[in-house]
């Protein structure tokens, strides 16, 4: 099974929430603004990430998800 980490740029507030709970160290402040003015989380250790969902139940903007991936139909289940 795998998972796909996605951050939602315009919905991050930069608060850091997600940064300071991250068991890996995955996150990090951008240093590029989003149209709000904010500077958005990102993934800088994207390889690192256990894809516990930590951060996206910690974002208080909900600016965090982790999908499953479907990747071959045979797996399906
Ligand atoms: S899913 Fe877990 S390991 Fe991955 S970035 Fe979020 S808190 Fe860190
Ligand atoms: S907790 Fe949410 S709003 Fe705060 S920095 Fe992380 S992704 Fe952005």
């Amino acid at each position: 099974m795998a998972y796909e980490h996605i951050i939602d740029d315009e919905r991050c507030k930069g608060c850091e929430l997600c940064v300071t709970v991250c068991p890996k160290k995955v996150l990090e402040l951008s240093d590029e603004a989003n149209t709000m003015g904010y500077f958005p989380v990102k993934q800088v250790r994207p390889e690192d990430c256990v894809f516990c969902t930590t951060c996206c139940i910690m974002c208080p903007d909900v600016a965090i998800t982790v999908n499953k991936i479907v990747e071959d139909t045979a797996e399906q289940k």
